[in-house]
């Protein structure tokens, strides 16, 4: 089993911020900025656009989900979502709450945050995703 579907498990530990049977987000461990949410399918299957049109449509569903819990949580213009999927083969959105465009420049330097710190960002989505 890959990383990303070891997560979606509970096998690795992560910052979960939402999750359904099919489906689970969880916070970018190097955020660009607070907030910085991946969503994955529990299954494994590394590219996207692989994906059968049904599973992509509720994939794409639960992203917009997670998307409004994260607004609520940390205000923002809008959240920004990319698709990029070098560096680990689990499809993956990426969901960014948005200031401007140049939150969404992935050369930016990561931020690295305290486990605490991250712990009550998951939270707070979490939260929201719940209501
Ligand atoms: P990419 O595959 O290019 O979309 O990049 C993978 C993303 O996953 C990067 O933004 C990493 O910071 C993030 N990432 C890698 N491992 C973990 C992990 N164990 N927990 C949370 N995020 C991770």
């Amino acid at each position: 089993m890959g990383i990303f579907a070891k997560i979606a498990a509970g096998e690795i530990p992560s910052y979960k911020c939402a999750e359904n049977d099919e489906f689970y987000a969880f916070l970018d461990i190097n955020p660009l900025v607070k907030g910085h949410t991946l969503v994955i399918p529990r299954r494994e299957v590394d590219y996207i656009f692989d994906m059968e049109d049904d599973e992509l449509a509720r994939f794409e569903v639960f992203a917009k989900k997670v998307a409004v819990a994260i607004k609520a949580a940390f205000p923002c213009v809008k959240v920004g979502q990319a698709v990029l999927g070098l560096e680990v083969p689990h499809a993956h959105i990426h969901l960014i709450p948005m200031q401007s465009e140049k939150d969404m420049n992935f050369a930016n330097p990561k931020l690295s945050l305290p486990a605490e710190e991250m712990q009550a960002i998951a939270d707070k989505i979490y939260k929201e995703f719940s209501k």
